[in-house]
């Protein structure tokens, strides 16, 4: 970074202090990973001085030949990973995927059913602060006293509220997703399906979660969590919405791509058809079930008992702490995680009784289990001395970060 060091001290500053703190802190936020170098070049390319609005072949400026082909080969790769007849990946974000779909599908007012905020939904799953949930009619399902998705109580909501779309997917749901039981249900009501598998886009690609591509007529999705690539969003669907979804996006609701990001995006499908790809996201799951099994042990209560893919919910309430409290004292030792709302939450988003955590960062940095028995182990001594010096922890801590450098 010589040349943002010459010129720019205050942001050049920030940046080493924020590698510093990716560096030294244990990475626990579930929807965070770190990209590979090669993503990083792609992002850092001169690519992004190119204005391309439009799509490969039907650009509305003028030499767009290279930035073509790397659109041609993000698209041709997404397809191939997922097993999808047509991809945009133009989305700036996944909010903006998911606003795509809407606004190829839907009109103001219509009714749309989602997943319950507080029961692991997206904010543009229906949030009232939300655009989706100012726009349309979102009515809300979520799971049962098990914690498991209710697919007999969808099913009811979606008989009686008749909605033109059912979303599936979420922020916070630990349990494997059944995308035939939300086809079927849709197909009994005639409601389109979208799934938004922003979460678990790595997990499907490396095939240890279903893949919903057979089942939606749209499946949203970011590249930065799970898969591993630059911030950004993507959109797969039937090749017959392959024009009202390319219309939506552009001119719809974005005008010039991100050809850098774009270009980072294939790196990132490339990287996630490997078998290195594959043996990270299972070495993810083996790390999951490891934190839960442990924090278990030491008397954690983890929503819905467990999980089966990367994400981790815990229950605090009977550890009498707050989310907002344990993401405070966890930060303060070196341990990121962030406070989660618990379906049938008593508190305030703001403050919630429960912690979201998961493996996707660490593993990358090459954590594996007996790693996470010292993270649950740290955590839970944490916990239970937070009003003690916490010097120990932040030893630990310290030690797993050193044993373990993310950048050398
Ligand atoms: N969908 C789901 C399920 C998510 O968890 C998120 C982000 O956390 C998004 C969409 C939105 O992605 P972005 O932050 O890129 O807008």
């Amino acid at each position: 970074l010589e040349h943002l060091k010459e010129f720019d001290k205050d942001i050049y500053e920030a940046i080493k202090n924020e590698e510093e703190r990716q560096n030294d802190k244990i990475e626990l936020i579930a929807s965070e990973n770190f990209t590979s170098e090669a993503v990083m070049e792609a992002m850092g390319s001169k690519l992004t001085n190119k204005y391309a609005e439009g799509y490969p072949n039907k650009r509305y400026y003028g030499g767009c030949e290279f930035v073509d082909i790397v659109e041609n080969i993000a698209r041709d790769r997404m397809k191939e990973l997922f097993g999808a007849e047509h991809v945009n990946v133009q989305p700036h974000s996944g909010s903006q995927a998911n606003m795509g779909v809407y606004f190829a599908i839907l009109e103001p007012g219509d009714k749309v059913l989602g997943m319950n905020l507080t029961h692991g939904g997206h904010l543009t799953h229906g949030s009232p602060v939300n655009f989706s949930g100012k726009l349309y009619n979102f009515v809300s399902y979520g799971v049962g006293s098990d914690g498991y998705l209710d697919y007999t109580e969808l099913e009811k909501i979606a008989i009686k509220e008749q909605p033109k779309m059912i979303v599936a997917g979420a922020s916070a749901y630990s349990r494997v997703i059944d995308f035939s039981k939300f086809r079927a249900i849709c197909d009994k009501v005639g409601a389109y399906l979208m799934v938004d598998m922003a979460h678990i886009a790595g997990l499907v690609a490396a095939g240890v979660h279903p893949n919903p591509v057979p089942y939606a007529d749209f499946v949203t999705t970011t590249t930065h969590k799970t898969l591993r690539g630059p911030r950004g969003g993507a959109i797969l669907c039937k090749e017959k919405y392959a024009k009202l979804i390319d219309k939506s996006i552009f001119p719809g609701i974005q005008g010039g791509p991100l050809c850098h990001v774009i270009a980072a995006k294939g790196v990132c499908f490339k990287e996630a058809m490997s078998e290195d790809f594959k043996k990270y996201m299972k070495q993810v799951l083996k790390n999951a079930e490891t934190l839960s099994v442990e924090l278990k042990k030491r008397g954690f209560n983890i929503l819905s008992g467990g999980t089966d893919n990367h994400l981790v919910l815990v229950d605090l309430r009977n550890k009498e702490i707050t989310g907002k409290d344990a993401e405070r004292l966890l930060d303060e030792i070196g341990i990121t995680v962030n406070k989660n709302t618990i379906p049938f939450e008593p508190l305030s988003p703001f403050v919630t009784s429960g912690i979201r955590m998961g493996t996707p960062a660490v593993t990358t940095r090459g954590f594996v289990q007996e790693d996470i028995v010292e993270i649950a182990d740290i955590i839970s001594w944490a916990i239970d001395n937070a009003l003690n010096d916490l010097t120990p922890a932040k030893d630990r801590v310290k030690r797993l970060c050193e044993k373990k450098k993310l950048y050398k």
